[in-house]
């Protein structure tokens, strides 16, 4: 292989060829593919980004951005020799705006920075989720990402006023600023939200704030499976006169794997066994009683088995460790293999019956369940048995996808909620969107990077 341009692009640029770099910045959270990049630039500022690329495109030569590496669909991962470029030292962080309740940031800044950054204005960016000491803003927006407060505040393409974005030809775009208020033409930036580095590499962002929510209410409650923890929902949302930030369901068998793998105790105390799964509930506001009343109701009717409220922010934060450390843990127990769907909520039920029924046991190991139920979100993940060989396992659980998408295409639902496609999911992406709209994709595709340099073979083939 040739690799002269290295040597060249390395004059310019930080640039590293190190084994353990090759490795670290050419996968991320899945481990299906063999990462191979040829090298991985770190450039500094916006416009070294683009410096790169045009030198990418002179040369031809096939880029795969990266940002904290969390993405679980392969989406940052380079596995045929192209370059990464990371954007981990773009890290430019303003001030907030008090008067529009914004925040300029650079795309390596980590969500969890820009938490940070806010808490002591009493401000957050609402785009929350359990990998945000890693993940970044640019792969946040670049993902679209969901999280654990979608229920309250929508997707991260909510919350984003203006986007810096650099194409694959060198140009540097800069898609809206800090003004809330600007409908002047096709919005572009809107378009790059969630594109997947496919159409461009963002550099910067003017993100949306919101106030951090005050009073929060934290309950995890005991249930007798997804229809219970369904009927809980929609009381919740019907009679519960409060309002959700979020709520997450997990089964018996993510409890399980969170405590074996973090050490911790029975969230409901004692070692008496399991509850068939957990509800974790948050509330905000001040509610005088009502969601006392509340559980009180849930309890009387039996779709609660048993229960805690948090008392303190130490308990708050001991609760969700228990929904944030499933990831996690799973990944500790063997190798998984994930789907990320989602059905209107009102067909969960019905989804959930079809899945244990017909489609759990086409798959080539066990499966666990656990996600965003508020938002009809079920991360399944299928655990590989340990005597199965890696490629059968890979091979069975293809065959098997194919009929869990099937039946989320009679349903109306997705193929990927939060995760996206990148290379893990391609060949699931016709059973959400049809013939007509991929072929207008590729056609946005090819009018901005028409050798298909910029993450190639991500999302679709040209
Ligand atoms: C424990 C755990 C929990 C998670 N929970 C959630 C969850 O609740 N909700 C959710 O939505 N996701 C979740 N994820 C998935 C992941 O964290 C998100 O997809 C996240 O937004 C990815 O950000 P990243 O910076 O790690 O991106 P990466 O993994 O580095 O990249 C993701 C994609 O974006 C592209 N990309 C990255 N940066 C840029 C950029 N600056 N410009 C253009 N393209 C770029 C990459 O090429 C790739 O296609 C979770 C992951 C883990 C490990």
């Amino acid at each position: 292989m040739k690799t002269q341009w290295i040597d060249e692009l390395g004059q310019r640029v930080p640039l590293s060829r190190q084994p353990q770099d090759l490795q670290t910045y050419g996968r991320d959270w899945t481990r299906v593919y063999v990462p191979r990049p040829s090298a991985v630039v770190f450039p500094r500022h916006a416009e070294e980004v683009c410096e790169i690329l045009q030198f990418c495109s002179q040369h031809g030569i096939a880029v795969v951005p990266s940002g904290g590496r969390t993405g679980l669909s392969a989406g940052a991962v380079a596995a045929e020799g192209e370059l990464v470029l990371s954007l981990e030292r773009l890290r430019d962080l303003g001030e907030v705006d008090p008067f529009g309740l914004t925040l300029t940031t650079g795309a390596g800044v980590t969500n969890h920075e820009v938490h940070v950054h806010c808490e002591h204005l009493g401000l957050t960016w609402p785009v929350d989720l359990a990998s945000k000491g890693s993940c970044q803003v640019g792969g946040n927006l670049a993902t679209n990402a969901g999280g654990i407060r979608v229920l309250r505040y929508g997707h991260a393409r909510h919350w984003v006023t203006g986007l810096q974005v650099a194409l694959m030809d060198g140009t540097l775009l800069n898609l809206g600023n800090a003004v809330q208020k600007d409908n002047v033409g096709p919005d572009l930036r809107q378009l790059m939200i969630g594109s997947e580095g496919i159409l461009g590499i963002i550099t910067r962002a003017t993100l949306r704030l919101a106030l951090l929510p005050t009073d929060r209410q934290v309950l995890f409650l005991a249930v007798d499976g997804m229809e219970a923890g369904l009927e809980l929902l929609r009381h919740a949302r019907i009679q519960g006169r409060f309002q959700l930030q979020a709520f997450e369901y997990m089964g018996r068998n993510c409890l399980e794997a969170v405590i074996k793998a973090q050490g911790v105790p029975s969230p409901f105390g004692g070692s008496g066994e399991l509850p068939p799964a957990a509800v974790l509930i948050e509330v905000e506001g001040r509610l005088d009683g009502e969601l006392d009343r509340w559980l009180e109701q849930v309890m009387a009717q039996k779709l609660v088995q048993d229960g805690l409220v948090a008392k303190s922010s130490a308990d708050i934060n001991r609760l969700w460790a228990y929904r944030d450390n499933i990831t996690e843990s799973l990944g500790r127990l063997g190798l998984m293999h994930k789907n990320d769907i989602s059905v209107e909520v009102g067909r969960l039920a019905e989804f959930v019956h079809t899945l244990e029924k017909e489609v759990a046991p086409t798959f080539p190991g066990e499966l666990y369940l656990f996600g965003h139920l508020g938002d009809g979100n079920l991360h399944i993940n299928v655990m590989k048995p340990s005597a199965t060989d890696p490629e059968e396992f890979w091979d069975g659980c293809h065959v098997a996808d194919m009929q869990l998408y099937e039946l989320l295409h009679k349903l109306g639902g997705s193929v990927s909620a939060e995760h996206g496609i990148g290379l893990l999911k391609k060949s699931a992406l016709g059973f959400s969107r049809g013939p007509a709209e991929v072929a207008t994709m590729r056609a946005v595709k090819k009018a901005l990077d028409p050798e298909g340099l910029l993450n190639p073979g991500k999302v679709f083939d040209l």
